[in-house]
C-alpha cells in the first residue's frame, strides 16, 4: 500500500462537507463581531441570527457547487481557502469590512503596502486556516460519477441550498433587514467567504464593464478657453491628511506646520471628502461625467501635466502621468521628489495658462506612518511603529507617527508654494487631501467605510489650502466639497463645455 494514498470522497459529499468547513471555521473565529448585530431580549436574537448564518452556508455552497466541476473543484477549493484565510485575519486584526473596493485595494496594492501589513499575528492564520487546508485539499480524491451523471447531484444539492437560503431570508426578512440596517451592511462585509465572493464579483463587473458595453466609454465632448490670459494652476492632491492635525487648522497638540505658518496670503477652507477610499476619492476631484480634469483642461489647449509620486490610477487620463524619478534618500522616492518636475515645468513657462497636478501620495498613509516620509521629520517622539496601531501602541505614540507625516505634508506643501512664488510666474496653487485619517476615534482606525455610509469627521474634513500669487477672491462657504475644486480649475482657466457648468467654483480671478 502506498504512504500516498489519498482521502477518497465523492463529489457531492465534498460540495456539501467542504463548504461547510470552511464556513465554520472561518465565522466562527470572527462571531461575536457578527452576532453583535443582532441584539435580542436577553442577549442574542439566536432564531435570526441562526437563519442568517444558514442562509449564507446555503448561498454559498450552492455558488460553490455550481463552479466545482472536475478540472475546476481543487484549484477553486484552494484559492477560496486562501482568500478567507486572508479576510478573516483582516476582518479580526483590523475589523475591515471586505468589499469590492477592499477587493479592489488589494489588486492596486503596492508591494510596500502589503510588506506593512504582514506580523507576526500573521503565522496563525497562514499555518492553520490556509496552508494546513490547501495540503488536506491536495491529497483529497474526489470521486466523480461517470459521464456527466455528477451533475444531476449537483443540481440537487444547488436547489435545495437555494431553497432553504430563500426560505430562511424569506421567514426572518425583518429581523435580518434590520440587522443589515443598523450595521450598514457589515453582516455582509463579516460573513467569510461570502464577502469574498460577492466583492469579486463585483469588481469583475465592474473592470468588465467598459468592455461589455459601448456606453461606458467616455463621452465625446467639446472645450473651449473663453477668455485667454496668463496663469499657471498648480493642484496638489494629498494622501490621508486629516484636517484636525494642521497646526494652521488650530490643532495644539504640537505644532505640526512650522512653515506653512510663516507663509502670507494663504487661504485654510474647509474641505469635505466624501469616500474614504484613495480609489473612489480621487475620482471626486479629478473626474466628472466620466472625463477627467487633466483631460478637458489639455482638449482645451492648455499645456497640462501630472507629476506624481504613487499613481493617480487613471484620473490623468488622456494626458498620461508622470512618476517621480531619480529619487534623493538613497533612491526611496518621497512626495518631494516632484518638486524638481514642478520646477523644471516652471521654468519652461513663457505665457499663457498652464495646468499641472501633483500628487502627494505618500501623505499620512498607515498603518506604519514613519515609512511615507524622510527620516528626519521623525522629529515628534516616541512614535508608534508597529502594523497593529490598536493594541501595540498607546495613543500618544500614534499621535506623534501621525503628526509627523503632517510636520512633513507641511514641509512639501511649503517647499512648493516656495518654487512658485520664486519663479515668478502668475499662479493659483490648491492643496486638498483625498480624504482624511481615523485615529482610534469610537475604535476606528485608518480610512474606508462601506459604500452609503457616512464618513466619520475625522475622514471626511481635509485640509483645502489656497495660495495665488494675482489677486483672487474666495467664495465664503461652510464647506467646500472635492467635486467644487474641480469646477474651480475650470473656471480658472475660463473652461466652457457642453458638459460642465463650473457652478461649484469658489476662486473668482479679480480683475487688474
Ligand atoms: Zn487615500
Amino acid at each position: 500500500m502506498s504512504v500516498y494514498r489519498k482521502f477518497r470522497i465523492s463529489h457531492t459529499a465534498f460540495c456539501i462537507a467542504y463548504p461547510a468547513s470552511l464556513y465554520i471555521v472561518c465565522n466562527a473565529i470572527n462571531f461575536e463581531k457578527l452576532a453583535k448585530w443582532f441584539p435580542g431580549k436577553d442577549g442574542l436574537d439566536y432564531l435570526s441570527l441562526s437563519a442568517y448564518l444558514l442562509a449564507g452556508l446555503c448561498l454559498f455552497t450552492a455558488f460553490f457547487t455550481l463552479l466545482a466541476h472536475r478540472w475546476t473543484i481543487k484549484p477553486l477549493a484552494i484559492l477560496l481557502t486562501v482568500a478567507s484565510a486572508a479576510a478573516t485575519y483582516f476582518i479580526s486584526k483590523y475589523n475591515v469590512a471586505v468589499d469590492g473596493s477592499m477587493i479592489q485595494n488589494v489588486l492596486h496594492t503596492d508591494p510596500t503596502e502589503v510588506g506593512q501589513l504582514i506580523s507576526l499575528q500573521m503565522i496563525p492564520y497562514a499555518l492553520f486556516l490556509a496552508l494546513v487546508p490547501v495540503l488536506l485539499l491536495l491529497r483529497v480524491d474526489i470521486g466523480f460519477r461517470p459521464s456527466g451523471r455528477y451533475l444531476l447531484a449537483s443540481l440537487a444539492v444547488v436547489v435545495i441550498t437555494i431553497s432553504v437560503a430563500v426560505a430562511c431570508l424569506y421567514l426572518n426578512r425583518n429581523s435580518i433587514q434590520r440587522a443589515g440596517t443598523i450595521s450598514n451592511k457589515y453582516i455582509v462585509y463579516l460573513l467569510v467567504p461570502v464577502n469574498v465572493v460577492s466583492g469579486t464579483i463585483g469588481t469583475a463587473a465592474h473592470a468588465l464593464a467598459p468592455y461589455l458595453s459601448f456606453h461606458r466609454r467616455p463621452p465625446e465632448f467639446s472645450a473651449t478657453v473663453t477668455s485667454p490670459g496668463n496663469l499657471v494652476v498648480v493642484l496638489a492632491i494629498g494622501e490621508s491628511s486629516r484636517q484636525k492635525n494642521f497646526g494652521i487648522y488650530g490643532y495644539e497638540r504640537q505644532d505640526t506646520t512650522p512653515t506653512l505658518r510663516e507663509i502670507e496670503g494663504l487661504h485654510t477652507l474647509n474641505g469635505i471628502a466624501s469616500v474614504a477610499s484613495t480609489l473612489y476619492a480621487l475620482p471626486k476631484i479629478l473626474r466628472m461625467n466620466r472625463i477627467t480634469l487633466p483631460a478637458i483642461v489639455a482638449k482645451a489647449g492648455v499645456p497640462t501635466a501630472c507629476y506624481v509620486n504613487y499613481t493617480l490610477y487613471d484620473n490623468c487620463a488622456t494626458v498620461g502621468e508622470t512618476r517621480v524619478t531619480h529619487c534623493g534618500h538613497g533612491g526611496h522616492c518621497y512626495d518631494e521628489d516632484v518638486i524638481p518636475l514642478l520646477s523644471a515645468n516652471l521654468q519652461a513657462y513663457r505665457s499663457g495658462y498652464s495646468f499641472v497636478v501633483l500628487h502627494l501620495g505618500g501623505g499620512s498613509h498607515g498603518p506604519i506612518y514613519r515609512d511615507r516620509i524622510p527620516p528626519e521629520f521623525q522629529r515628534f517622539e516616541p512614535t508608534c511603529n508597529d502594523a497593529d496601531v490598536a493594541n501595540k501602541c498607546t495613543l500618544d505614540q500614534l499621535y506623534n507617527s501621525y503628526d509627523n507625516t503632517i510636520l512633513y505634508v507641511d514641509h512639501v506643501v511649503g517647499e512648493i508654494i516656495h518654487v512658485l512664488d520664486g519663479s515668478g510666474v502668475p499662479f493659483v496653487f490648491l492643496y486638498l487631501s483625498d480624504h482624511g485619517e481615523s485615529l482610534m476615534e469610537n475604535g476606528v482606525m485608518f480610512h474606508g467605510m462601506p459604500p452609503g455610509v457616512p464618513l466619520p469627521e475625522e475622514q471626511a474634513r481635509v485640509p483645502l489650502i489656497v495660495k495665488a500669487s494675482v489677486p483672487i477672491s474666495i467664495a465664503d462657504r461652510a464647506e467646500y466639497q472635492q467635486p467644487d475644486v474641480f469646477d474651480t480649475v475650470l473656471d480658472l482657466f475660463s473652461i466652457s463645455s457642453e458638459k460642465f457648468d463650473r457652478a461649484g467654483s469658489f476662486i473668482n480671478l479679480q480683475k487688474r
